[in-house]
Order: C-alpha cells, then structure tokens, then sequence
C-alpha cells in the first residue's frame, strides 16, 4: 500500500472520468465563447487581502481560507473563488468596458468534506464588468442555462431574487437586525453571532430553531426603491421571454458577501438540500472600487464542476467518453516498425498506440484487445518482408494485408475517424 494518501477533501480526478472533465470545460467554453466571452487565467494564488474584502462575514473568508505567509513574508492565500480574482485583474490592467470574461479552475476551501463538498473544487465561471444594463442579467442567467440544457440535465430549477439598490439593503438589513434582535436567545448562537456580523445571513440558517424567525421575517421586496424594482421587474420579463422557468425566492441572499441587486441559484433535483446548490451568481457592484479600481458594475456567476457531474451522474447523462483508438500496432520483429508506423499514423491525425517490451503476439493482442481500438496492425516477419501489414478489425470481420504504401488510404476508408463526444 502507497504510504501516502490525498489529504482530505482532495482526490484525485482519474481516468477515464478526467475526460469527462475536460469535456465539460470545453462545452462550457463553446456556450460562453459564442456569446463573446473570453478566457481569463488568474493565479491560484493571491494576497490575502483580495480576499478578505469580498466580506468578513463570511465562513469562506473567516474559517475556510487557504492562506500563509510565504517566503518573502507575504500573507497569501489559494483562492476560495475566482470572482474576487477578476475584479483585482480588472482593477490592475483596466480593460476596455464591457469586459467579458470566463474563466475554469480549482478553488480551495477548508471545509468538512463530505459527497459533494470538497477542499479543492472546481469551478467554470463567466463575469462581466462596465454594464447595468438589466437585459445582461438575462444574458448572463441564460447562458448558465443553456449550459446546463448542452449537459443534458433536465431536473435543474433556477431561482432568483434581489437585494436592492445599497441603500435598501442597508434599510433592509436594519429591519433584519431589529426582527432577529427580538428573538433573543430563541435565536441559535451561531445565528447570534452572525447577527451581530450580517443579519443578512441569518436568513441561510438551516437551523430547526431558527427557522420560524426566518419565516417571519421582514421581506427584501419591501424595501426597494423605485429603481431597485424596475430592474429587477425588467430581469424577470428578460427571462420569461426567453422561456426561462424561475421561482422567486425573497430569502435567497447567497453566501459571499458583495451582491446588490440580481442574485440567482440553480439547484439540481437530485442531491442532498445541503449540496444541491450546483451554482449561483449575481451583481456585486463595488467589488472592483473595494479592490482599489473605478467604480464598476459587475455580474457573474460560478458553477461547481464536481457537484454539476454527480447531477449528471444521477440523472444519466453526460457519460465519460475517452478517446476512442484508431488503432494498435502489435509487432512481434523487435519495435522498430512499431515506432515508424506509430509515428507516421499519428502524424495522419489517427489515434494510435501500441506494445512495447516485444511482448509475445498473444499478450500483444490482449492488449490490443483491453485498449478498445478499431483495428489492430500487426507486423510479424511476412509483412517486413513484403512491406505490408496485417490489418484485423477488433469488432468483428476478417483480417487483411495491406501494402504499407495503401495503409493509410485503407484505414481513412475503413475507421470512422470519431472521437469522444458527448452528444
Ligand atoms: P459559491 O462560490 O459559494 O457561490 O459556490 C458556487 C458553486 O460552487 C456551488 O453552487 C457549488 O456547486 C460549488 N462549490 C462551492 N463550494 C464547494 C465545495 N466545497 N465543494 C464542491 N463544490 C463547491
């Protein structure tokens, strides 16, 4: 037994479930690319206080972080999200408005792991920053969920909800602070304490003891301001002429700290409540002016690749597909041919592997056999001999020797040249 493990939360993405991966980050990149966005590659690694600004009322910020001080006595940390990540890249290079921008990658969080919940979790993620407009909180919505329809998921429910403009929401959060107040010590003292931070964030209590004072609880929809509501009335007309199923959720408030106005979730209908969330986003205008740049307004969202897949996995969809094998050379005359034929059907744009070891034709052909290509090319003593190579078709039909010079003609005709798709 390996005397060292992963460490908790952490796991290795094996094959053949690492194509699945990829897969899903490029049926990310095609959706968001045809829309106009464009990849940004952030470091894994930022300064401390990128992060500690997003709010510190936040368990990602306050209990969960990744961060050191490295060896030039800099306080870092791995980032627990990519949104805060932008908005500094934003802040430091300032791009031309409206920045479009995706992104892909691991985040870390110390957490307790469980299914679902992990220390290192990836995320696929878009952000745009310099526009208000409410027809991009339908663009930016719609493009997760049409996401989701490329997966082939169909249990995925959309909610959404606003937080006003600043000023209701500050007014808002008083009239929490006074309702929860009341409660007193009715109140769990994890809410208590989180009262006393954000009384916003009461309202995620999943608590039993908490959950009557949530109920009651003053409404967000009370407190917009004219403008606050015509946004949010135009987001919701955006989605329904798009067809766009959603519920409203007066209660959702998300977890990190900097959103106003639109903020949404999409949740799987397969997963634990505690888990279920597979992504979210919204607007968090003054991210980019907290991280030192102008006044920008920006929206986005972050999907979590692993829970996204176990939904994928429970709802039947989006299987792992590697990449089929053209072909398997076996050769049984010492490697040589082995070598020139592989690279040159490889550089043909064939899918190719082969034997190595000059193994016996039996234990070449079991593995010819386990790497599921096509057709197996065997050259033996005869075919060097001729300039020829045996061609046997692994699904079924005789086998055939080809001259070398017509081999590449014959497979082109023969093997549907399909990689892995996830049609
Ligand atoms: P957040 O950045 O907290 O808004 O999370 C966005 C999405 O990332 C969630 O809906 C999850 O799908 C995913 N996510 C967040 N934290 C974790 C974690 N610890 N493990 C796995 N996925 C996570």
């Amino acid at each position: 037994m390996s005397s060292f493990q992963t460490s908790p939360g952490m796991r290795d993405i094996l094959p053949p479930e690492s194509s699945r991966w990829r897969a899903f980050t490029q049926v990310f990149a095609d959706v968001v690319e045809a829309a106009g966005y464009q990849q940004l590659i952030p470091p894994l690694l930022e300064d401390l206080g990128v992060f500690t600004r997003i709010g510190d009322a936040t368990d990602v910020v306050t209990k969960e972080m990744y961060d050191f001080v490295d060896k030039g006595d800099r306080r870092v940390a791995l980032r627990p999200e990519q949104t805060a990540s932008v908005c500094r890249s934003f802040a430091q290079h300032r791009p031309v408005t409206p920045w479009k921008v995706f992104y892909s990658g691991p985040n870390f969080r110390y957490e307790r792991p469980q299914r679902g919940r992990y220390r290192q979790f990836d995320q696929v993620g878009i952000e745009v920053l310099g526009v208000d407009d409410p027809m991009l909180d339908v663009e930016v919505i719609a493009l997760a969920w049409e996401f989701y329809q490329q997966l082939g998921l169909q249990q995925v429910s959309l909610i959404v909800n606003s937080l006003g403009e600043p000023d209701d929401r500050s007014r808002y959060v008083e009239a929490l602070r006074t309702h929860f107040a009341a409660a007193g010590d009715s109140l769990t003292e994890q809410s208590r304490t989180t009262l006393g931070k954000n009384p916003l964030r009461v309202l995620d209590s999943k608590r039993e003891p908490d959950a009557p004072f949530i109920e009651s609880a003053p409404q967000i929809s009370d407190f917009y301001s004219d403008e606050a509501a015509a946004h949010f009335d135009a987001v919701q007309a955006g989605l329904r002429a798009l067809d766009i199923p959603f519920t409203l959720e007066p209660k959702l408030v998300r977890g990190l700290d900097y959103y106003r106005r639109t903020i949404f979730e999409f949740q799987g209908g397969t997963l634990d409540s505690a888990q279920n969330a597979l992504g979210g986003g919204g607007r968090y205008d003054g991210l980019v002016e907290a991280l030192g740049g102008p006044a920008t307004s920006g929206i986005g969202f972050a999907l979590g690749v692993d829970r996204t897949l176990l939904a994928c996995d429970d709802e039947g969809v989006f299987a792992a597909e590697p990449r089929d094998l053209d072909a398997f050379v076996v050769d049984v005359v010492g490697g040589i041919e082995a070598v020139k034929l592989t690279a040159e059907l490889r550089q043909a744009g064939f899918a190719v592997d082969r034997g190595y070891d000059n193994r016996s034709m039996k234990a070449q052909m079991k593995l010819a056999n386990r790497s599921n290509a096509a057709v197996a090319l065997i050259i033996g003593e005869d075919e060097v001999a001729n300039n020829a190579v045996v061609v046997k078709p692994m699904r079924g039909g005789d086998q055939q020797t080809i001259p070398r010079s017509e081999l590449i003609e014959h497979l082109s005709g023969n093997l549907s040249q399909k990689t892995g798709t996830h049609d």
